[in-house]
């Protein structure tokens, strides 16, 4: 911190003191995940073109100096997930050769993370359960106009999203020829959670592969614990997006270097996507991929020397900030397909799980389902919520909640604290009342005082 240049605590208007972008990586540390070695292009099915892709996009520097390796070959570079080492597959058979390793290795030991209740449940399908007694939303919405309220927005829209590149941290590129269960499992073994997709015969990045996309292919082709998903063992990356995604394929949505971290905000949020690559516009390389615990934890680190906005010191309930109505939940014993199923049909990033009095015992987050690739039992998707969390590796103890009463400044801390995605805001019985989101909270931190709306357009 006290490398950085800080911007003048009164200066919160453009021009503003850019941080330069190693000082500013340095200080937010590696990204989530960042921990191995350099990535490549996996995956391709000619080589050519995938060599440009992964030379320039697919390294990024080893974030612990161990095991790194040329990725500027059209291999797949699979790391054992405890981080000693990488190797570099030869090619598409080279990854299909680690499927072994990367199963074996991303298997440690069992941490009981969301205690069971062992409370039972008949009757478990209940999806979005009603909310009792609905919050107060009092939102004075003059908190967040004028000046006072706009710190963070002008902080945002003057820094570059370069500032939020981290020094060095892990990238995997696929190549759209790579098959599916591979990708999935390459994202396991390097603990990375998206991947943007490069097609050799465009030359280009055409889209992400995310953990929603296996929630995706799971939901639509499962059928039972007997029968194998063969869509998601034989399909290509290719396969998948012409086929399911026929119509609706999105373009891919990506930000360059110099573009600012407010419009960074505003296409994460405006998308309702997690990850947003950035692309250097010259070389078409990407260099990061951002998301908004990135951000997050950008403005809370730099943002501590800007002045505090009024509305930090007012309560969520007050504020308004989460979604208080119609929460998606999960009872801990309805069947893991009916978790993917509110996933698909609700498109929100975790459900609290209840117990049948209606307590939250547990988090499922889409992030969780990836474990269901790593244990190779996204074959029994009837197994219950409930051991689907208590078979997680890599996972937090407990739910992280909040209550109505807490500040949204107690509120920001404890989520960049704890690194997740949202809190669940629980009442004195501790049943679920709300979810308190980093998108909701970007959005009233950045986009509301500039006027934007772009989680409800
Ligand atoms: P997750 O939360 O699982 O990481 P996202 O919410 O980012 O996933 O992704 C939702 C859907 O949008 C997925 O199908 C993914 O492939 C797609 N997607 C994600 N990021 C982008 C992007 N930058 N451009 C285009 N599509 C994207
Ligand atoms: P991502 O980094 O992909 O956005 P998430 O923050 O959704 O991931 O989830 C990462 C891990 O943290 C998951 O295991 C998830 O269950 C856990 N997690 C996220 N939010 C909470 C929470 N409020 N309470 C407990 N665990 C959480
Ligand atoms: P996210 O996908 O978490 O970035 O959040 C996007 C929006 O969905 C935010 O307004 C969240 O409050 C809301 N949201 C997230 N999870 C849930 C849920 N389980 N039920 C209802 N809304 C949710």
């Amino acid at each position: 911190m006290e490398q950085l240049t800080a911007p003048a605590a009164q200066q919160v208007r453009p021009p503003a003191t850019h941080l330069r972008s190693e000082e500013a990586g340095s200080c937010l540390g590696p990204d989530t995940g960042a921990a191995g070695s350099d990535a490549g292009v996996m995956g391709s099915s000619d080589g050519s073109g995938t060599q440009d892709a992964g030379s320039d996009a697919g390294v990024m520097g080893s974030s612990d100096g161990s095991g790194t390796q040329d990725a500027g070959s059209d291999a797949g570079v699979m790391g054992s997930s405890d981080g000693s080492g990488t190797q570099v597959a030869g090619s598409d058979a080279g990854v299909a050769g680690s499927d072994a390793g990367v199963m074996g290795s991303s298997v440690s030991a069992e941490a009981g993370c969301i205690p069971g209740t062992g409370a039972k449940a008949e009757g478990s399908d209940t999806r979005s359960l009603p909310l009792h007694a609905e919050l107060p939303a009092l939102c004075p919405e003059a908190l967040f106009q004028g000046p006072e309220a706009e710190p963070y927005m002008w902080f945002l829209r003057s820094h570059h999203c370069y500032a939020a590149v981290p020094t060095s941290s892990k990238l995997l590129v696929f190549d759209t020829t790579l098959q599916m269960k591979k990708a999935f499992l390459a994202l396991v073994a390097n603990g990375v959670r998206a991947a943007p997709l490069w097609d050799s015969k465009q030359q280009c990045f055409v889209g992400m592969l995310t953990i929603t996309d296996f929630i995706n292919i799971l939901h639509r082709y499962y059928r039972s614990p007997l029968v194998q998903i063969y869509e998601l063992e034989e399909h290509k990356i290719e396969t998948w997006r012409e086929v399911y995604l026929q119509g609706s394929l999105k373009p891919l949505v990506s930000i360059s270097p110099n573009d600012s971290l407010f419009n960074a905000v505003y296409h994460l949020i405006k998308n309702r996507i997690h990850r947003l690559p950035v692309i250097e516009p010259l070389s078409g390389n990407v260099l990061h991929i951002l998301t908004h615990k990135r951000i997050l934890k950008f403005l809370h680190i730099f943002g501590a020397m800007l002045p505090k906005p009024r509305f930090l010191q007012r309560t969520i309930q007050e504020l308004g900030v989460g979604t208080f109505r119609d929460v998606a939940m999960v009872l801990e014993t309805a069947p893991v397909y009916m978790a993917l199923e509110i996933f698909v049909d609700r498109r929100v990033s975790a459900l609290p799980v209840i117990n049948e009095a209606g307590e939250v015992v547990g988090l499922y987050s889409r992030f969780d389902v990836i474990h269901l690739a790593a244990q190779k039992t996204y074959n029994n998707l009837d197994m219950s919520v409930r051991e689907a969390l208590r078979k997680r590796t890599i996972c937090l103890e407990g739910v992280l909640t909040c209550h109505p009463h807490e500040t949204m400044g107690d509120i920001i801390d404890r989520i960049a604290k704890e690194q997740v995605h949202r809190l669940v805001l629980v009442d004195e019985k501790n049943s679920p009342r709300g979810i308190v989101s980093l998108s909701d909270i970007l959005q009233a931190l950045v986009l509301t005082p500039a006027g934007i709306d772009a989680l409800n357009s």
